[in-house]
């Protein structure tokens, strides 16, 4: 019994994607969206989170794999983009006592220098820009 279910929803299932990152986010963003829908009685939020349920089973069980795969490798990339500026935001923050960071003014590279080193030149070591800078 369990195997021909099994079977006949692998056979329904060929050919389409399933779930990926970007259908897994959706998910839980609808989710979310629902639960705070219900507790602030908001109902807008409800119906946001019903759309975000619905798009995301039409992307896991849509036969257009490449768009599909498309939309996710952006929706990766912008995530991989927001997450590892997150995690930089938080070590600056976590080493402000120790470092001060700045921008180079030719090309906007971070950089730091570590406190109490008075004037320097800085030399940027992504466009070569010498510059004086306080620490
Ligand atoms: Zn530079």
């Amino acid at each position: 019994m369990m195997q021909k279910i099994r079977s006949t929803l692998a056979r329904w299932m060929a050919g389409r994607r399933g779930a990926d990152e970007l259908s897994l986010m959706l998910l839980i963003s609808g989710l979310v969206l629902s639960v705070l829908g219900s507790a602030l009685r908001f109902g807008i939020l409800n119906l946001m989170g019903l759309a975000a349920y619905v798009f995301s089973m039409y992307r896991m069980l849509s036969r257009n794999v490449e768009k599909r795969y498309a939309e996710n490798a952006k929706f990766v990339g912008l995530w991989h983009t927001v997450t590892s500026n997150v995690r930089q935001f938080f070590i600056r923050l976590k080493n402000a006592n120790k470092y001060k960071y700045f921008k180079c003014p030719e090309c906007h590279a971070r950089l730091r220098l570590p406190r109490k080193v008075g004037e320097v030149t800085v030399t940027c070591g992504k466009c070569r820009h010498a510059f004086k800078q306080k620490a």
